[in-house]
């Protein structure tokens, strides 16, 4: 079940400086608890841009972003981002790693305990307790995007914001994080915003699929996909919504050879 409205953005545009005009205008978007809401869409089209927006990492030109109805001023301690490059520090342990910034002033404080407490309990959600004590070289792309996943969940999370997190994983790893990734949703209720540009990994974790495109870029179609997990044998319905997706996205891209196509 799905609680409505715990990250929303509301008429959200953002022009960077500079630029002759937005990379998105007027965007509503609405994320509940334990949703998984995927962004699609054309490289270039700002899904990375409208991800930091949501997360507060980079300010809008104009509208507001909002979590559980408050005003998000800057990154938020509940929301937690995980990019394609894991972005572990080398020098420190798996563990140090994922409890690198817990103390950080953005942070809540914690006592030492109840700090060790969570990175415990988050390098255990994702199976790498026999690793804790390896640094970064020593691990596997997965085992290190597991890793930066664990470092995200010791800040016990609201919200969760992955930008193509398993892009430059090979496939049964990024089958086996797929598969963390919603174990993560269903045990804590988090509210996840994916950006990728893998419409079979939308399919098999989303709630609701948002395609951006135009420019400024906007949402210009929505697909709510109401089947239980897991869905790998659900090959027609998500077949028959991959043909649908697949055809808005070539539509986008025939549209966007006109020259002065604007939303
Ligand atoms: P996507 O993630 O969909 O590929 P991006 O959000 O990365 O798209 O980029 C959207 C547009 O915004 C691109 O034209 C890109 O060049 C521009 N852009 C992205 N980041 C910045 C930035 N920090 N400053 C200026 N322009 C940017
Ligand atoms: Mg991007």
């Amino acid at each position: 079940m799905t609680s409505p409205r715990l990250l929303s953005a509301e008429r959200v545009s953002l022009r960077y400086s500079g630029a002759a005009r937005p990379v998105f205008a007027e965007v509503d978007l609405d994320v509940g608890a334990g949703e998984v809401v995927t962004i699609l869409g054309p490289s270039g089209a700002g899904k990375s841009s409208l991800l930091r927006v949501l997360g507060g990492l980079q300010p809008s030109t104009s509208g507001s972003v909002t979590i559980r109805g408050t005003p998000m001023h800057g990154a938020h301690p509940r929301v937690a981002f995980a990019f394609q490059s894991p972005g572990l520090l080398p020098w420190l342990t798996l563990e140090r790693n994922v409890a690198f910034g817990l103390d950080f002033k953005r942070q809540p404080r914690l006592e030492r305990s109840e700090l060790a407490a969570r990175v415990d309990a988050a390098i255990t959600e994702v199976g790498l307790s026999h690793a804790r004590h390896l640094r970064p070289t020593a691990l596997s792309g997965g085992m290190a995007q597991r890793a930066a996943l664990a470092r995200c969940l010791a800040r016990q999370p609201e919200a969760l914001l992955l930008d193509e997190p398993f892009g430059a994983l090979d496939e049964v790893t990024r089958g086996e994080m797929q598969d963390l990734l919603l174990k993560v949703v269903a045990d804590f209720g988090t509210a996840v915003v994916l950006v990728t540009h893998d419409i079979d990994e939308a399919l098999l974790l989303s709630d609701r699929i948002v395609l951006l495109g135009g420019s400024p870029a906007a949402p210009i179609r929505d697909w709510r996909i109401a089947l239980s997990h897991p869905r790998h044998d659900l090959v027609a319905e998500l077949g028959a919504i991959r043909v649908d997706i697949l055809s808005a996205m070539r539509g986008l891209r025939s549209r966007s050879r006109e020259p002065d196509y604007v939303i």
